[in-house]
């Protein structure tokens, strides 16, 4: 039988929830078979990120001028810089039958529910909004301005919950890790996906 398309995974939820953290563990699991699709930004990198792993790294003009190609499945202006996920290795790893695997923001999520209304979307919460802020001032690597304007962006987002199909609480990343892969598990025997494969091999067993 042909392959089977790839499911479109999107992590979202307020910068500093620790998005990142449960990212990194689900894919540190040898077991995990998505495909993570890194994105691009506009943001000075942080120590320890290296270019083409944690993100692409560009300069404004070169993303200003790949949203005018088109290149962007979604892209969002995130406390002054730009952020967006490239097309292509989507489109190309999904075709391919692999799982893929998004991490962005509230703003792009809702690009994506557009073009992709099939994919899974969930929102990993904070357990508070001050446990959110006490980790963004713990990471030491934002000035307080910028901390304010992140939790500011946080509070919106929480409000944006009703977006999503899921609802994961980050209190233990290990938890959160665990209750994805359940989410994800259980989409994939969704009936309405099933019942799509029977119907194919239905038709190809008629040929
Ligand atoms: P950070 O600067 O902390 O790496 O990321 C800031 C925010 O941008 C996080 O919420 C992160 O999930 C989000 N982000 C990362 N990549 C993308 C992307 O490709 N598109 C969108 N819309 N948001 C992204």
């Amino acid at each position: 039988m042909e392959n089977e398309k790839g499911l479109l995974i999107v992590l979202s939820g307020p910068s500093g929830v620790g998005k990142g953290t449960v990212r990194k563990k689900i894919f540190d699991d040898p077991s995990t078979s998505y495909k993570y699709s890194i994105s691009m930004t506009t943001r000075d990198k942080r120590e320890g990120e290296v270019d083409g792993v944690d993100y692409f790294f560009k300069a404004k003009s070169e993303f200003e001028e790949l949203i005018k190609q088109d290149q962007f499945i979604e892209y969002a202006e995130f406390v002054g810089n730009y952020y967006g996920t490239p097309v292509q290795y989507v489109k190309d790893t999904m075709d391919q039958g692999y799982d893929v695997f998004l991490e962005i923001e509230v703003e792009g999520a809702k690009q994506v529910r557009k073009k992709f209304p099939d994919a899974l979307f969930i929102f990993l919460a904070p357990p508070s909004l001050d446990h959110l802020r006490e980790r963004l001032v713990g990471r030491g690597t934002e000035s307080s301005e910028k901390i304010q304007s992140r939790v500011h962006e946080a509070r919106r987002e929480v409000e944006m919950m009703n977006l999503y199909d899921y609802v994961v609480v980050n209190d233990e990343v290990d938890l959160a890790k665990q209750r994805i892969q359940s989410i994800v598990a259980a989409e994939h025997l969704k009936r309405e996906r099933i019942e799509a494969k029977y119907r194919k091999m239905i038709l190809e067993a008629k040929k």
